[in-house]
């Protein structure tokens, strides 16, 4: 019946299981955020036996994955802000931090240009450039060498904006990009000649806002480069449950976005599980072709890929995905009693996996990793039992979650 109750969830290094409780407050998102096409629910969260619901949706248009029922904006910003990679506030740290990154190579790896390419784009060295969502990546110290001096960048993360702007030497608006208070900033160098952005919009509150505001900060001719997750290559366990990626855009989602906002794609590039791609302001919008198809395709890899087209034998199982390789399923659960299953994810991701999948490892992860042990910062799971009654139709919900109590989500 496509449906199983989650009783914990097994986070790897660096994650950590958020409780979804009243004091956090929620809005929806009805439309694709891409092409405003209506969302259909194709999965559903359910907790506190049924009283408490998060729809997650697909858009038939362009195959776009995310929430339908999402903290609302402002707790989003604000969790930006404080909680993603906090803990690392102290003076001492940002010092180090900023002399660690200071003494980096730049590199354009991020958004998957070459040197070559970039230069190409003929943009005048006299130019600003602005990078959204700086992170701590080395685009801008590779665009500096190439002679762009003129970069500025927004990251709603304080202490990351501050050690970019010290090891980096650029300036960095410790905002939302789309706050007011950004956008003011930027104007006073706009319009940039490239805007580029790294991992950034699958966590945005709206990424249709995002790149509506880019497209307002340009000139016809300007470029946009974007690198984001391939929603073909992430695994069905980190787009349905974790909860900073709020967007999981397929090629024609982005496709639908930048036409939509008067930008043509030059460039589309896959690799390493990332999909990138260049586009040039044309400021012809196109309207969204009327394409669809992607609410049973998506249906039928989120049914194979969690293993719930197959019949199992015991009605407790661990569910699991490597984050980085294309392996998941589930297996036989040991115990339902804790820790019994964390005990059982650690051996499996220690030493089962690495028996198990040797082979496949080498193969996505390189032979350097085959040769070590699995590390359990690179699977995720989750003790599951069968669903003893549904909440939704399956019309409703074709795939139903259920958990004990409060819906629980990863997060960094
Ligand atoms: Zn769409």
């Amino acid at each position: 019946m496509n449906a199983f109750k989650i009783s914990r969830l097994l986070a790897p290094r660096y994650y950590k299981v958020l409780e979804i409780t009243k004091e956090i407050p929620f809005d929806v998102q009805p439309n694709c955020p891409c092409d405003r096409s209506p969302l259909k629910t194709f999965c559903t969260f359910l907790g506190n036996e049924g009283r408490d619901k998060i729809r997650v949706g697909v858009c038939d248009a362009c195959g776009y994955v995310g929430y339908i029922d999402r903290p609302a904006g402002d707790w989003i910003r604000n969790y930006y802000s404080t909680t993603w990679d906090a803990g690392e506030e102290s003076e001492s740290r940002i010092e180090a931090e900023t002399k660690e990154y200071a003494a980096k190579k730049g590199s354009l790896n991020p958004i998957k240009l070459t040197e070559e390419e970039v230069l190409n784009l003929g943009i005048s060295k006299d130019r600003y450039l602005l990078e959204i969502g700086s992170g701590r990546d080395l685009v801008p110290k590779a665009l500096a060498k190439l002679g762009y001096g003129k970069i500025m960048a927004v990251d709603p993360s304080k202490h990351r904006a501050r050690i970019s702007e010290q090891a980096f030497g650029i300036k960095v608006v410790a905002e939302p990009f789309e706050s007011e208070k950004a956008q003011a900033e930027f104007r006073k160098n706009a319009p940039f000649g490239l805007i580029f952005s790294s991992h950034v919009l699958e966590h945005t509150y709206d990424p249709g806002e995002i790149i509506r505001l880019a497209a307002s900060l340009q000139n016809n001719g300007d470029y946009l480069a974007l690198a984001f997750p391939n929603i073909h290559r992430e695994r069905a366990g980190i787009i349905l449950l974790f909860l900073p990626h709020l967007h999981s855009l397929s090629p024609d989602s982005l496709k639908n976005l930048l036409e939509s906002n008067g930008y043509e794609i030059i460039k589309s590039a896959r690799a390493e599980g990332n999909h990138a791609v260049l586009a040039k302001k044309t400021g012809e919008r196109k309207e969204s072709p009327a394409t669809s198809g992607h609410i049973q395709s998506t249906l039928a890899r989120f049914i194979k890929e969690i293993g719930l087209d197959k019949t199992y034998s015991s009605k407790s199982r661990l569910w699991w995905w490597f984050k980085y390789a294309n392996h998941g399923g589930q297996d036989t659960l040991w115990s339902k009693i804790w820790p019994i299953p964390l005990l059982q994810y650690y051996l499996y991701s220690k030493i089962i996996f690495r028996r198990r999948f040797k082979k496949e490892l080498a193969f996505s992860l390189g032979e350097k990793f085959a040769k070590k042990p699995v590390h359990y910062s690179t699977i995720m799971g989750a003790a599951i039992t069968d669903a003893e009654k549904r909440f939704t139709s399956p019309g409703e919900s074709p795939i139903e979650i259920q958990f004990d109590g409060n819906i629980k989500l990863f997060y960094k």
